[in-house]
């Protein structure tokens, strides 16, 4: 059986499939552009069950594309918290502000349009093309290529550009008139709860299982073939949390770079000792009485992990140069990242 002919298959119990198996998620109660570009957004690099709050809760505070292009960043980077790859907010309110001017506030209906928005790849672009606009753009992200190199037993390297553009144009040429926005979302479904990234796949209940190439000689395993991982370089860093008077110091980090614009708690690069700590929060002006605590924590970014070494000090003075945060404020006012939220003292009891 050709690949080609495979794909037709799929396509053929897909819509069946999707209709009795699709999850019920609140991105999928309508096919609102401004809703299907968020969750789309949002589920980059990041689980469905932890985007599910995520996305009712910026949508209750953004309602639409005119209050985000309006939205003041730091309420975005605060809606964000915890979702990483912060970059993506700042990419949303960018492309709302140029659907606003250059397109009058309505989101554009062409691939290209939207391709050509801040933020939005050629996943992202064919994704909300399909799924808003029943336009047969397929939306190729690392699910539906699992299940589409398993199903053809597709030995390519996948990270190479030119098989996914491949994989993209085979499967465009195969849509239907009607129900594009469904086939894309049953593929890309299928790949995340049949035909899963980690483990086995659940071929007993997969569509496909009848003419599954891979599931046939048992080869699941080869596919999709990878090439190399580059690996991760690890960075040493030591974080102090200074506290005085009920509030931490805060700063803000440089407009460029890894968690550009977001607050921190202040931070050196490399490994301190418990008095090195203190003779620096002490030429910082702020009088350390002492540490009280020390911990270790592991953060992985994409291309860098980062081992932190954090002291906890108490401090006799709340000197210039922070903005002195109390638990309020922390909770409510400063988008902290992760990286360094998980040093809340009444965060870190519960974060590894
Ligand atoms: S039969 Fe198995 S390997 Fe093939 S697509 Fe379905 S879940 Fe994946």
């Amino acid at each position: 059986m050709e690949a080609t002919e495979r794909y037709a298959a799929l396509f053929r119990v897909l819509p069946g499939w999707f209709e009795a198996n699709m999850r019920d998620l609140p991105w999928r109660r309508d096919r609102e552009p401004y809703h299907v570009w968020l969750s789309e957004i949002m589920l980059q690099q990041t689980r469905v069950e932890a985007v599910k709050a995520y996305y009712v809760r910026f949508l209750a505070a953004v309602p639409d594309i005119p209050a985000l292009a309006a939205a003041d960043p730091e309420l975005l980077h605060k809606l964000w918290e915890g979702l990483g790859y912060y970059s993506r907010v700042r990419n949303l309110q960018k492309a709302a502000q140029t659907v606003m001017t250059d397109h009058g506030g309505v989101f554009p209906r062409s691939w290209e349009a939207v391709r050509a928005l801040p933020g939005i790849g050629d996943y992202t672009a064919g994704a909300i093309c399909s799924i808003c606009y029943d336009a047969p753009t397929p939306a190729v992200d690392g699910n539906v290529i699992r299940v589409l190199t398993r199903l053809t037993a597709d030995g390519r390297c996948t990270d190479e550009p030119c098989v996914k553009r491949d994989l993209r144009q085979r499967l465009a040429g195969l849509y239907p008139a009607a129900g594009a926005g469904s086939l894309t979302q049953a593929l890309m479904e299928l790949g995340a709860t049949v035909c899963v990234p980690n483990g086995e796949p659940r071929c007993v209940t997969c569509p496909a299982a009848g003419f599954c190439a891979a599931h046939a000689a048992g080869t699941w395993r080869s596919y999709p073939v990878r090439s190399e991982k580059r690996s991760r370089r690890t960075e040493d860093l030591t974080v102090l949390v200074l506290e005085c008077e009920g509030a931490l110091a805060l700063r803000k980090r440089g407009a460029a770079g890894l968690l550009a614009g977001l607050w921190e708690f202040p931070n050196v690069p490399g490994y301190l000792e418990a008095q090195q700590a203190l003779d620096l929060a002490a030429s910082w002006g702020l009088r350390p009485r002492g540490v009280e605590k020390m911990l270790a924590r592991t953060h992985v970014f994409t291309h860098v992990q980062w081992q932190m070494r954090c002291f906890y000090i108490s401090c006799a003075v709340q000197a210039a140069g922070f903005v002195w945060a109390d638990s309020a404020a922390l909770e409510e006012g400063c988008a902290l990242p992760t990286a360094f939220r998980m040093f809340r003292p009444e965060g870190e009891k519960t974060s590894g």
